[in-house]
C-alpha cells in the first residue's frame, strides 16, 4: 500500500489544517464550555465542501476518497471534537441513505444538508437497544398509502437542531430493520431532553420520540426489511471515520504534552529531559504513528474497494484505545495543569472517551474480530 499523500490529499490537509488553526482552535474551549451547537463553524465547514466529500459530483459532492476524508476528520477533531462529531454525522450517517434512496423531494433535503443549510441526525439507539440494535422496538405500521411511526430513541447527535432524521424501525409486517426519512417538523415528532455529557459537549445530543408520525410512502428508504443490509454498506466507513476522530484528538493531546515537556522546568531542567517523561512521550509517539498508519491503511483498502470489514474494526479499536491512553499520558505529563480547565488537555481526555463508544464499543469490536478469526 502506498502511504504517501497525493497532491489532492495534501491540499485537503493544508486547507483543513489552516481552517482549524485559524478558526476552530480559538473557539474550541468555548464550544465545549457553552455546550451549544457551533452553527457558525458548522456552516463554514460546509463551505469547505466537507459534507459532500464522500458524494459524487452529480450528487453535488466533491467525490473525495476515504483517505482525504480521514485527513479532514483528523484535522477537525484535532481542533474540536464537538465540531468534528457534528460534522461527521452530517457528512455520513445522517445523509447517506437520503443520497442512496431519496426521490426528488428527499434529495432536496440532501442538497440542503450538503450546503449545511439543513441539519440531519440518525436515530438508531433506543433506551433498551444500544449494541444490540436488532432489539429496537420503534415500529412503523404499514397503511394503505402511508406508515405510522411510533417509538423512543436516545443519544441522537444533533437532534436539538435537526431538520430531519434517518430512523431505524421495524415494520409491523417484517422482523428485520427498515430505514425511514423523518422531517422533524411532522406532527408527533418530539425532540426531548438534551443529554448532558462528559465530553464533545458542543455536539448536542437528545432523546427523540415518535408518536403516530404519519410518513408518506416515499419516506421509506430502500425496501422494507433492507435496513441491516444497507447499514452494512457504510459500517466500515463509520468505523474508519471514528478511528480518524481518535487520531485527531490524540494528536492534539500529544502536541500539547510534547510542548509542555520541553518548556516546564523542574529540578533545573525541562521535564522532557527526565527519562520517565521522555519514555512516556516516546511511547505516545509510537502509539500515535502506528494507529495513524493503520487508519490510513484501512482507508486505502476502502478506496481500493478491497475487503476491509475486519481492518475497519481493528482501526477503530486500536486508534480509540491509543487515543485514550495518549490523552491519559498527556494529562500526567501536565500534572496539575492537565487537571485545570484553563488548559485543553482535560478536554481532550474527556472528548476521547466518545471514541470508545461510537462505531461499536471496544468489547463488541473484539468479539467481532474474534468471529472474523473463525472463533
Ligand atoms: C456522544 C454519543 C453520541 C451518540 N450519537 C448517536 C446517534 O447519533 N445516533 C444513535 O443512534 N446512537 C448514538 N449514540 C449511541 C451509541 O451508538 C451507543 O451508545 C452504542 O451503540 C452503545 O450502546 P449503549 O450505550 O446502550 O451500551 P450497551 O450496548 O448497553 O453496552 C454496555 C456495556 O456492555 C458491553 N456489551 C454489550 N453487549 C455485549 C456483548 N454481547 N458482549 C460483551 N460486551 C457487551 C458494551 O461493550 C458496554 O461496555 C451515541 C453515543 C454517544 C456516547
Amino acid at each position: 500500500m502506498d502511504f504517501e499523500l497525493n497532491d489532492i490529499q495534501k491540499s485537503v490537509q493544508q486547507t483543513f489544517k489552516d481552517f482549524v488553526d485559524r478558526k476552530v482552535m480559538p473557539h474550541a474551549a468555548a464550544i465545549d464550555e457553552n455546550a451549544e451547537f457551533p452553527i457558525k463553524l458548522f456552516r463554514e465547514v460546509g463551505d469547505l465542501g466537507f459534507f459532500g466529500m464522500r458524494y459524487s459530483d452529480e450528487a453535488g459532492g466533491t467525490n473525495m476518497d476515504v483517505v482525504s476524508y480521514c485527513i479532514a476528520v483528523i484535522e477537525l477533531a484535532r481542533g474540536s471534537m464537538s465540531l468534528a462529531v457534528a460534522c461527521t454525522m452530517q457528512s455520513l450517517m445522517a445523509t447517506y441513505f437520503l443520497y442512496r434512496f431519496g426521490d426528488d423531494e428527499i434529495r432536496s433535503h440532501f442538497d440542503a444538508a450538503l450546503r449545511g443549510e439543513e441539519i440531519g441526525g440518525i436515530c438508531m439507539t433506543e433506551p433498551n437497544a444500544g449494541s444490540d440494535l436488532f432489539a429496537i422496538q420503534t415500529k412503523a405500521i404499514v397503511k394503505e398509502d402511508h406508515f405510522l411511526l411510533s417509538g423512543q430513541k436516545t443519544w441522537v447527535t444533533s437532534a436539538p437542531v435537526a431538520d430531519f432524521f434517518t430512523v431505524l424501525a421495524k415494520t409491523d409486517n417484517h422482523e428485520k430493520l427498515s430505514i425511514f426519512f423523518v422531517p422533524t417538523k411532522l406532527d408527533g415528532v418530539h425532540v426531548g431532553k438534551k443529554i448532558d455529557k462528559l465530553g464533545a459537549c458542543g455536539s448536542v445530543t437528545s432523546e427523540v420520540s415518535f408518536e403516530n408520525v404519519k410518513l408518506q410512502k416515499n419516506y421509506l428508504l430502500g425496501e422494507i426489511g433492507g435496513g441491516t443490509k444497507y447499514l452494512m454498506e457504510i459500517l466500515a466507513e463509520i468505523r474508519i471515520m471514528t478511528a480518524a476522530l481518535s487520531i485527531g484528538v490524540a494528536t492534539a493531546a500529544f502536541v500539547a504534552a510534547l510542548q509542555y515537556a520541553k518548556e516546564r522546568v523542574q529540578f533545573g531542567k525541562p521535564i522532557g529531559k527526565f527519562q520517565a517523561v521522555k519514555i512516556k512521550l516516546a511511547e505516545m509517539e509510537v502509539q500515535l504513528q502506528t494507529a495513524r498508519h493503520y487508519v490510513f491503511y484501512a482507508a486505502t483498502l476502502s478506496d481500493k474497494n478491497l475487503p476491509r470489514h475486519k481492518e475497519s474494526m481493528i482501526a477503530k479499536l486500536y486508534a480509540s484505545e491509543c487515543a485514550n491512553d495518549i490523552c491519559d499520558q498527556a494529562s500526567r505529563v501536565l500534572a496539575s495543569y492537565g487537571y485545570a480547565t484553563d488548559y485543553p488537555v482535560q478536554r481532550y481526555l474527556r472528548d476521547a472517551r466518545f471514541t470508545l463508544i461510537g462505531g461499536g464499543t471496544s468489547e463488541i469490536l473484539k468479539i467481532n474480530i474474534g468471529k472474523e478469526l473463525g472463533l
